[in-house]
């Protein structure tokens, strides 16, 4: 990597929501050449074998451009919805008395819903918010199989859109039959992350893990922080889940939206003090669905969420129902890179007095510090499981974390990690063949060139899992050997 390539390097990693916009080889290429880490599958009903294809597509593309794509399967969860129905779409005025059906078909006059126990959850007085919050109804009279609510504002319902139940505690199951049967489906298909919507509580998290578990899948959880309860319980989820989204739509429409910008704050704060990735989304570059240029105020959300400190920034509709699923992907990569480049960034090194719980994270530490001391062109790590990357990037340090493993699976579970740039190498055991190992890499990747100072982390043994516990610096190509004195062919040592 040459000096100019080393401060082009972008930290913050983008996510984008595949759709009909963007499952074409010819988008999905553009985007992952515009700048995409990974890409967001949505579980949608009966869909497994288009979705199987589009999982095929991108590794493919991955394989060709030769850089990682991470894969996320998005879990619907307890989402609740209105029923589909024929037609045109419902005009409401103010005031309209909206009768809904629940668990029967619907007659004459009723909408439909496709959750069971709408009845049950929803007492008189409680909020139904429909479209994202668009059509706000109150319930006036809950009873067995129907609730009548009244619209508190006027506007049109569409079949299949989605409800809110803000002030209500949901009976749904965290997991339900058809998550499930997704889940096992992602498994099988060894994507990196599994995402769950809508999770309450830790314990939602765990049941999830528990079922893949029992198909001996341990794929990594990312929970959806989009319900008030989540809140409650939000350093639990983390510490039980391997990273989260700030769900902001959901999240906006459950609790009051000048409520947001704090808590996405709060969460991103949290997660990193955890070393749990955490992904920003919903409507980041919104307009971009329709326009090639974002506003303004989009412009600053993206950035916003990078100088808080998120891992990666989410595209939704942008990318999956957008006229400019490309430029979206570019223009966030651009906002990014140059927010980072030219803002003062905040530091997020550890306080003095919190303790450090382990020698890897003791190590981790104490070679960032290095890094940044001797002005070092990258961090690498040897990394079996990617926990030293993680640890790395938890400290948010200036220079690139290059993260070598063997394995597949942690190397594309690395592209959602801020900071991270994730390598493959072939298994060794000696420490000197791995550095061998690593030069190369280095080289032939052109992230560095002989004569650059290199931080390396490591542990030793070196097939010993969690136990980096050796820090080196070393100039590219110069390394010859561990044996004996003057191992370090270095002047300046
Ligand atoms: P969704 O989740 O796009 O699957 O609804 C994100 C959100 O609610 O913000
Ligand atoms: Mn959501």
């Amino acid at each position: 990597m040459t000096t100019d390539q080393k401060t082009t390097f972008r930290q913050t990693k983008i996510v984008a929501t595949l759709g009909p916009a963007s499952c074409s080889e010819d988008v999905l290429r553009g985007m992952f050449e515009a700048g995409l880490d990974v890409v967001r599958i949505n579980a949608s009903h009966g869909a497994h074998e288009k979705d199987e294809a589009t999982i095929q597509r991108v590794r493919d593309i991955a394989r060709t451009v030769g850089r990682p794509i991470g894969i996320l399967y998005d879990l619907q969860g307890p989402k609740i919805r209105l029923s589909d129905f024929e037609g045109e779409p419902i005009a409401v005025a103010q005031g309209d008395e909206i009768r809904i059906a629940v668990g029967r078909p619907s007659e004459q006059g009723e909408i439909g819903s496709d959750y069971e126990f709408l009845d049950q959850d929803l007492s008189v007085g409680d909020l139904i918010l429909i479209d994202d919050g668009n059509i706000a109804l109150k319930a006036i009279a809950v009873s067995k199989g129907l609730v009548v609510a009244r619209a508190d504002n006027a506007g049109l319902i569409m079949p299949r859109k989605g409800i809110n139940l803000p002030g209500s505690s949901i009976s749904a199951p965290a997991v339900s039959e058809k998550d499930l049967d997704d889940a096992y489906f992602a498994a099988s298909l060894h994507v990196d992350f599994i995402a769950l919507s809508f999770v309450r509580k830790a314990e939602d998290v765990l049941q999830l893990q528990d079922l893949l578990a029992a198909r001996g899948s341990s794929i990594p959880i990312i929970s959806k922080i989009e319900k008030p309860t989540a809140l409650e319980d939000i350093s639990s989820i983390l510490q039980n889940s391997w990273g989260v989204m700030v769900a902001r739509g959901d999240l906006g429409v459950e609790i009051p939206p000048e409520r947001v910008p704090v808590i996405q704050k709060q969460i991103i704060a949290a997660g990193l003090k955890l070393g749990r990735p955490v992904i920003t989304a919903t409507q980041m570059l919104d307009s971009m669905t329709r326009n090639p240029r974002p506003t303004r105020a989009e412009a600053s959300d993206v950035a916003n969420a990078v100088l808080d400190g998120t891992d990666a920034v989410m595209l939704s509709g942008e990318t999956a129902i957008g006229d400019y699923p490309v430029e979206s992907v570019q223009m966030m990569s651009d906002v990014i890179r140059y927010t980072e480049q030219n803002a003062v960034r905040p530091t997020f090194r550890r306080r003095r007095e919190d303790v450090l719980e382990s020698t890897p994270e003791a190590v981790t530490e104490a070679a960032c510090q290095v890094a940044d001391n001797v002005g070092a062109h990258a961090l690498c790590a040897f990394t079996q499981s990617g926990s030293t990357a993680l640890l790395a990037a938890r400290l948010r340090p200036e220079h690139p974390i290059l993260a070598f493993t063997t394995n597949e699976t942690v190397r594309d579970r690395l592209t959602l990690v801020w900071g991270v740039r994730p390598y493959q190498i072939r298994p060794t055991h000696m420490t000197d063949e791995m550095i061998a190992e690593l030069d190369k890499t280095l080289q032939s990747d052109e992230v560095a060139s002989v004569g650059d100072l290199i931080v390396l982390l490591m542990g030793a043994p070196t097939h010993k899992m969690g136990r980096t516990n050796l820090m080196l610096v070393y100039r590219v190509g110069s390394w010859s050997g561990l044996e004996g004195p003057g191992h370090f062919d270095d002047e300046d040592e």
